[in-house]
């Protein structure tokens, strides 16, 4: 048996979205670490429907080079179906996501090779400091204490997009069909022997930012939905407490105009308890509906991603 055989293979897996400033500064930043490995490497792209030059410029890139590969997704699914795609559809026997902007550095790639063939079969990167405006980074304090708070996935603080798993891992990651994907809380969820090591953050290299705060609002509530009850624990015991505290009053009232004193209740305070109610009511009947409407999305069952194209990939 040759040497060759025994080499294992990293795939990076990239999502891609108008990421045209980025493209060839990655590949080569990432491709010089790559060759100084003693491992096998393909670079899986995944465009998610970008509109710019950037499939054209990994098409190029592509064109020289086999191990550079891309996905092409048919139109924008987001972050979480692009990586999805990525790992379904990459062959390495160690998988390590990161993305095109280089905030995550490629320097740091041996290192988290290293340190996933200690035996792990998941290794996060921990940011020494995250890059990032004061409002950027105060938001994401509040995202993460939150989310933990309310789904108790103890996700490490100060994550990293880089980190690298196994195939075993990506094979548990594949079992997973649920459309509404919260991808940092299923990689917790599927446990096993998890490790984590610290890295160094720059700037993003060029373009700018994907998530304004409207689409994090909405990775949040995503994330909270995708991963807890508690909301619909909240609801059952709010009706209670309120359910509880009108009966007690309605005691009182009856008790009051019986023992002690003549009184005429006022209509505006009926009026304003009607309208409390009202807002209450479709108020959580909300919440309910937002689980319904994620039933309803999961029971449809579709494909999870749908590919445009493929380049570099044997059929
Ligand atoms: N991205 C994607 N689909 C989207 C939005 C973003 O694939 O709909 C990719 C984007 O190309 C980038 C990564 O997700 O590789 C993270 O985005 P970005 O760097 O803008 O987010 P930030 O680092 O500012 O949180
Ligand atoms: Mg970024």
């Amino acid at each position: 048996m040759s040497e060759t055989e025994n080499i294992k293979k990293l795939s990076l897996i990239v999502p891609v979205y108008f990421e045209q400033e980025c493209i060839f500064q990655f590949i080569k930043e990432t491709t010089a670490v790559l060759l100084t490995l003693n491992l096998d490497y393909e670079i899986v792209f995944i465009d998610d429907g970008s509109q710019d030059k950037t499939v054209e410029l990994i098409k190029e890139k592509a064109f020289e080079n086999s191990k550079i590969k891309l996905i092409e997704l048919s139109y924008n699914h987001g972050k979480q179906g692009a990586v999805t795609a990525g790992i379904f559809h990459a062959t390495g026997d160690y998988l390590l996501y990161m993305d095109p902007d280089l905030q995550d550095p490629p320097v740091e790639i041996p290192r988290f090779v290293n340190e996933i063939e200690k035996g792990y079969d998941l290794v996060f990167g921990i940011r020494e400091e995250k890059m990032d405006s004061w409002i950027n980074k105060l938001f994401s304090r509040i995202f993460w204490s939150t989310l933990n708070k309310f789904t108790g996935l103890k996700i490490p603080t100060g994550l990293a997009v880089m980190r690298i798993f196994n195939r075993k891992f990506a094979e548990k990651f594949k079992e997973y069909g649920e459309h509404n994907r919260f991808i940092e809380g299923m990689f917790m969820h599927i446990g096993m022997k998890r490790g984590q090591i610290t890295i160094k953050q720059r700037e993003r290299f060029a373009g700018t930012t994907k998530f304004n705060f409207k689409r994090k609002m909405q990775l949040a509530f995503n994330a909270i939905f995708d991963f807890s009850q508690l909301p619909l624990l909240f609801v059952v015991r709010f009706g209670l407490m309120l359910a509880l505290t009108g009966f007690l009053a309605l005691l009182a009232i009856i008790f009051s105009r019986v023992f002690l004193i003549e009184f005429q209740a006022g209509w505006p305070s009926i009026i304003s308890t009607i309208i409390f109610c009202a807002g209450l009511q479709i108020f959580f009947i909300g919440i309910a509906a937002i689980y319904v409407g994620k039933i309803y999305n999961e029971s449809k069952g579709r494909p999870l991603f749908s590919i445009k194209e493929f380049t570099n990939f044997k059929e």
